[in-house]
């Protein structure tokens, strides 16, 4: 017999062996119509369970007790899935229209599909129109997506017999080990495939194919070159609606083109990908960013630090980050490579013609930097440099530290994935019994630094450890599991919105809370990270210690935490919130003087210094233009104020202010101007175009 546990603790029992559908349609008609697949849970002999996700369609074991989660198309990992399908059903289609075509590879993205094909004439965008509407009537038909296990030899059969040659290469090198393989069919269409698949094309409500791109067989440039087709879905048209109208103002808001058009930064190759260069008006927006964490940072008690660039290699075999990290990272700094280390070799040599050991001493003296990947271990540093007691504790060190981590060129993109950036990091020093407070403290200080910059809309992930499977993590479990509580019930107290836990997502050596954000056009961001850290204090790494109260040494808790993440990706993910009009305390330049004439230039050379002695960020515009042409120059740079002077101004003492949302605001006095926008300033105010 079959013992079926349901999400919701309910048990059902079988006595003759059922699908996935079979189990929906006992619970009711309308469930197994909407039923897609599920996730199946079992527990091996010794109670450890493993999860995966199967089709609807496909027998269940015939005895035993499983967990079964059934999806629908209101599971987030239902519309993966689908798509995948959608990926076998673009490739029928491109098959139908392009014969001949060898299929590679056809994975889902994160917000869609691809397929990776060799065509004998090349795919182009006017094809598309075309492509979509065989893909409709693929799905209008409607038909079923069986899988079929087969052994290899026969499986190899099968895909030489309908000539798909790099499937028999990836059968024949990338899946050796595999005994028997499976194949998704659909209609005449056959698919190299794990699946899982939806049960019929029906279910899927729109397709839609986005761009066309080169690639690589396997990635491998030495390899063919074929054709990737990009596509995405949805269960329902409106959501296909929604989504495209959202890449069309992502793209009118990418931080890359605005951040040119803008003068924010620039990336020159010269000095190279991935490394940022501030522009005046970038690094200003930059700098008012650091002064509002460095006012926050102060008030919450934390104490600033600055350190260099590089270390000592060693200090990263200490702490971890090398070897274990270095495909992530820049190479070492050899410098027996530099002429100084290299001679004082050779002087060994001739001074002790013939003895190894000398010169094995020397070389072994020969210094290897990193560039910082990662700013602990410095701060784990000062730490050290006297000995702590639990009345300094929490020891809260923070800076904003550079580091640098080698990413591939492929993945380089604008601000947001650079070889170089600089983190608002911090290191919290701890004793396990204020790990609840501190938590909380980073909490607060995320949410607060969130929404001040208009990122109300957010939901909270908290990473926990995989209860089945504890000997993975290092620390002490009691330590864990207090620290776990903790969190969540921080974050219950907190009333913080949508928080969800991933057990078993948690990194081996502690607990994690990430905030994911939504910008203004609806796509999430992860920013915010708090992460526990129970080894790089521990024995086998730093062995840091603090004297207790009860006089003896402890070892106390680190936690990492970064509200922004970093300044480079936090000011790419701003200035496409924003679409580059910065709110008055953050904008480049706050207001513009503007003249009707150069009659006028005198006076409005002196309003000009009364706003800058104020300490408000000025720009003019003196060239002999109609007015009306300067202010839409100075409305396109987004520039939140401009003040008309003409004669009326100049004769009572005032100018004329226009905003750049409300438009026209009047004549005011400089000093009610100032008054003003230094208020709107201090309140750090947000104010968008409706
Ligand atoms: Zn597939
Ligand atoms: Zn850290």
């Amino acid at each position: 017999m079959l013992n079926v546990t349901l999400p919701d603790g309910k048990e059902l029992h079988f006595e003759s062996p059922v699908r996935v559908l079979d189990v929906a349609a006992s619970i009711g008609a309308g469930l197994a119509k909407a039923t897609l697949a599920a996730v199946v849970t079992t527990r091996d002999a010794q109670g450890q369970p493993s999860s995966h996700t199967i089709d609807a369609t496909t027998l269940l074991p015939e005895s035993g007790d499983i967990t079964i989660k059934i999806l629908t198309s209101r599971d987030p990992e239902a519309l993966d899935m689908m798509r995948h399908s959608a990926a076998h059903i673009m490739a029928r289609a491109v098959m139908r229209l392009f014969p001949k075509t060898q299929l590679a590879f056809g994975p889902t993205t994160e917000n869609g599909f691809y397929y990776d094909f060799l065509t004998e004439t090349p795919i182009s965008e006017a094809d598309f129109p075309k492509i979509e509407e065989e893909i409709k009537k693929i799905i209008k038909a409607g038909e079923p997506f069986e899988r079929v296990e087969e052994p290899r030899d026969k499986a190899l059969e099968i895909l030489s017999g309908i000539g798909q040659t790099l499937k028999v290469e990836h059968l024949r090198e990338g899946l050796g080990e595999n005994e028997t393989v499976s194949f998704y069919k659909q209609g005449e269409f056959i698919d190299l495939c794990r699946g899982p698949h939806i049960p019929t094309a029906k279910t899927i409500g729109a397709v839609k194919i986005l761009s066309i791109a080169g690639a690589y067989w396997k990635g491998d440039a030495n390899n063919q070159q074929l054709q990737r087709l990009y596509g995405t879905a949805f269960f329902k048209k409106e959501e296909l609606e929604a989504y495209l109208t959202q890449l069309e103002e992502a793209k009118k808001r990418d931080h890359r083109l605005l951040g040119k058009q803008h003068e924010l930064f620039a990336i020159d190759n010269e000095v190279g990908q991935g490394l940022i260069l501030w522009l005046p008006k970038g690094t200003i927006v930059r700098k008012q960013l650091e002064a509002f964490l460095q006012e926050e940072l102060t008030r919450r008690g934390y104490q600033m630090v600055m350190t260099p660039h590089i270390g000592r290699i060693e200090l990263y075999k200490t702490s971890g980050h090398y070897p274990y990290y270095a495909e992530s990272q820049f190479p070492p700094i050899d410098m027996g490579e530099h002429p100084s280390e290299k001679a004082r070799l050779a002087a060994v040599k001739v001074e002790y013609p013939g003895d190894e050991a000398a010169f094995q001493a020397a070389a072994a003296s020969v210094e290897k930097f990193l560039l910082k990947p990662m700013n602990c271990p410095h701060h784990i540093k000062i730490y050290e440099v006297k000995p702590r007691s639990y009345r300094d504790l929490p020891l809260r060190i923070s800076e904003f530290g550079t580091v640098y981590r080698f990413e591939q060129s492929g993945e380089l993109s604008g601000m947001v994935r650079v070889r170089g950036f600089t983190q608002d990091d911090a290191h919290i020093f701890c004793t396990p019994e204020q790990v609840a407070e501190e938590v909380r403290g980073c909490i607060e200080m995320t949410i607060y630094v969130l929404k001040t910059l208009g990122f109300s809309d957010y939901r909270v992930r908290l990473s926990f450890r995989d209860p089945a499977n504890q000997a993975k993590y290092v620390g002490d479990p009691a330590a864990w599991d207090a620290a776990e509580t903790a969190i969540e019930r921080v974050t219950r107290e907190m009333n913080l919105p949508n928080v969800s836990i991933g057990l078993g997502e948690a990194a081996f050596y502690g607990p994690k809370t990430d905030f994911i954000i939504r910008d203004c056009i609806g796509r999430e961001w992860q920013l915010g990270t708090v992460q526990l850290d129970y080894q790089l204090a521990s024995e086998s790494r730093f062995n840091l210690s603090y004297t207790g109260a009860d006089n003896k040494p402890h070892q106390p808790v680190i936690i990492h935490r970064a509200p922004f993440g970093s300044f480079e990706r936090f000011v790419g993910i701003l200035i496409e919130h924003f679409a580059a009009a910065f709110p008055l305390w953050l904008a480049p330049e706050q207001v513009r003087v503007l003249v009707v004439s150069d009659k006028f230039e005198e006076y409005a050379k002196r309003v000009e210094q009364q706003l800058r002695e104020a300490g408000l960020r000025v720009g003019s515009d003196y060239r002999p233009e109609k007015i009306g042409a300067k202010i839409r120059d100075a409305q396109l740079s987004l520039v939140p104020y401009m003040l008309v002077i003409g004669g009326r101004e100049v004769e009572s003492e005032t100018v004329s202010v226009r905003d750049r949302i409300d438009g026209d605001l009047g004549a005011m006095s400089v000093a009610t101007l100032v008054e003003k926008m230094q208020e709107e300033i201090r309140e750090r105010r947000l104010r968008q175009r409706k």
